[in-house]
């Protein structure tokens, strides 16, 4: 789950505010040894311009652990199947009717569900965070999908300080924000764990 940072509800929304100095160099690049299936369902019908920069920004920030994100869009796909993260963008009735059954809080952005390798992006609070940010949506979009999907990736699905884990969303710099190391780590072991994502030829780190 991750939070927008302009509500005051929750003390550790105060840290979200604070500028991060991020290294304007690109990290070198590990190898790309696995490839992540990602299922968009655009519920929200959110345009292609909007989704471009959004699924670029999850891109760059998979790159930097050796992650290569393979984006579907097919409906037909089994929602189930173990071998494809689903991410849904949900238009506004779902969004209503998620918020009130789960009496989940205004300030939250997405949510996730590990047993069922599924997220849920509440679209329509993403779309205002640019307002009040120096974020554009697609970079906001982006960052929401990047945590979410870690959370489907980690294991013990824990919130950590600087990284793209982080409980809130981060709305003072616009760069791609990066799993830890470890976080890396623990996404590929899951990955493969599960044996179920396509595993390319290894290629040496550069
Ligand atoms: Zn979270």
């Amino acid at each position: 789950m991750i939070r927008a940072a302009r509500m005051s509800s929750c003390a550790c929304l105060l840290a979200s505010v604070a500028v991060i100095a991020e290294s304007t160099h690109e990290p070198k690049l590990l190898a790309q040894d696995y490839t992540l299936l990602v299922r968009i369902v655009n519920y929200a019908k959110a345009p292609e311009w909007q989704l471009r920069p959004m699924r670029g920004h999850v891109d760059r920030a998979f790159r930097a652990i050796g992650v290569h994100v393979a984006w579907r869009d097919d409906r037909s796909l089994d929602p189930l199947d173990p071998s494809t993260l689903t991410v849904a963008l949900l238009s506004p009735a779902m969004i209503a009717n998620k918020v009130r059954v789960e009496q989940i809080p205004d300030n939250v952005l997405a949510r996730s569900a590990r047993g069922v390798q599924h997220a849920w992006v509440f679209y329509e609070r993403v779309v205002k965070v640019p307002q009040h940010s120096m974020l554009d949506l697609g970079t906001a979009l982006g960052r929401v999908l990047v945590h979410e999907i870690g959370h489907l990736l980690i294991p013990d699905g824990k919130h950590s300080g600087l990284s793209a884990m982080r409980p809130t969303l981060d709305i003072q710099t616009a760069s791609v924000q990066r799993f830890t190391r470890d976080e890396g780590e623990s996404i590929r072991a899951t990955m493969r764990a599960r044996g179920v994502f396509v595993e390319l030829a290894q290629r040496p780190v550069r």
